[in-house]
């Protein structure tokens, strides 16, 4: 099932993601982690993919442990140092497995570089040459603060209109911890006449050594109340597991009622917080 049919046939949906094990890592407790994934019924489960080549051979195996535990699966694809021959091999492979949904990523660059030497430039690129090649149902990602490689949010946006009209059909957010951000870049992005669904990507912070990693990554300013959660309880796992937990459910209730119907959990592998998030919004997620 394409991603765009479960957004026509639920009003609320909640995603969750994946990462796969390390190329050569084995599959370790992976399928213990799908299975329990699986159990939470999600809209669909996406698996990230490490940047280089063709992609990661662990995050084909993943997506299709999800497909085969009923979930729609959803595979990342990364253009950095892609060529045009190996997403080809690519999609075939997607295509034997019964894989419909890509999200098409440009990928960071590694340290020390500063240009994608693959053939496709932009993510927009790669998703031009995805559509040219079959019947995919294509996404992307956005930024709410802004790309960190933008001049300027506004170009942000028009790069996004590139991103839409290349076929890009839904775009998951970055995290963000102030939902106030979101609801400024929606109105910018709706104002650009952008109308694809947008999906909200909502990252429990619930340890402390994730905290300092995690807002870096995402460029994301600390808010001050997640400070003071984070002043109060890092210091104690239970407290700051329970904290970040509610920190999220709040998020995606405001986000609710104010009409953000799509929300992506980023599950870092742990099912548990994930199911917890879930079971306390289960009758809105009904
Ligand atoms: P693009 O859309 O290509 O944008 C990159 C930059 O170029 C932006 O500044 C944009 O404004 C600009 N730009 C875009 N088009 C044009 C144009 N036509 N002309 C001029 N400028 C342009 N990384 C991974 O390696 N693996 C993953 O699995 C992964 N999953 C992710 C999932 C989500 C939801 C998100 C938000 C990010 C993910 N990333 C992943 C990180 C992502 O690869 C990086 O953030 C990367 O820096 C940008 O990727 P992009 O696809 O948004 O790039």
């Amino acid at each position: 099932m394409k991603i765009t049919e479960i957004f026509a046939s639920r009003e609320v949906t909640v995603s969750l993601e994946l990462f796969p094990p390390k190329p050569g890592a084995g599959f370790g407790n992976m399928k213990k982690i799908v299975a329990e994934c699986a159990a939470l019924s999600p809209s669909f489960i996406s698996v990230t993919c490490g940047a280089g080549g063709g992609g990661s051979q662990n995050t084909l195996d993943v997506v299709r442990e999800v497909q085969a535990s009923g979930v729609v699966g959803l595979e990342h694809l990364v253009a950095m140092g892609l060529t045009r021959e190996e997403l080809l091999r690519g999609l075939d492979e997607l295509r034997t497995h019964g894989i419909v949904n890509i999200m098409a990523l440009r990928g960071d660059f590694p340290p020390g570089v500063s240009e994608n030497t693959g053939d496709f430039r932009y993510a927009s690129d790669l998703i031009v040459e995805i559509k040219a090649q079959g019947d995919f149902c294509v996404g992307g990602a956005c930024y709410p603060e802004g790309h960190p490689e933008a001049e300027t949010a506004q170009r942000d946006i028009e790069n996004l209109k590139i991103k839409v009209a290349a076929g890009c059909e839904f775009l998951t957010t970055q995290m963000f911890f102030d939902n106030n951000i979101l609801y400024n870049f929606m109105y910018r992005f709706l104002k650009s006449g952008i109308d694809v669904p947008i999906i909200a990507g909502i990252m429990p912070v619930t340890n402390a050594a994730q905290i300092d990693r995690i807002f870096k990554l995402s460029g994301a300013p600390v808010p001050p109340r997640f400070k003071a959660i984070v002043d109060r309880f890092s210091d104690n796992p239970k407290a700051m597991r329970q904290a970040g937990i509610a920190y999220a459910t709040e998020q995606i209730i405001d986000l609710i009622a104010n009409g953000v119907n799509n929300i992506h959990i980023y599950t870092m592998n742990k099912p548990g917080i994930a199911g917890s998030i879930m079971g306390n919004l289960s009758e809105i997620f009904k």
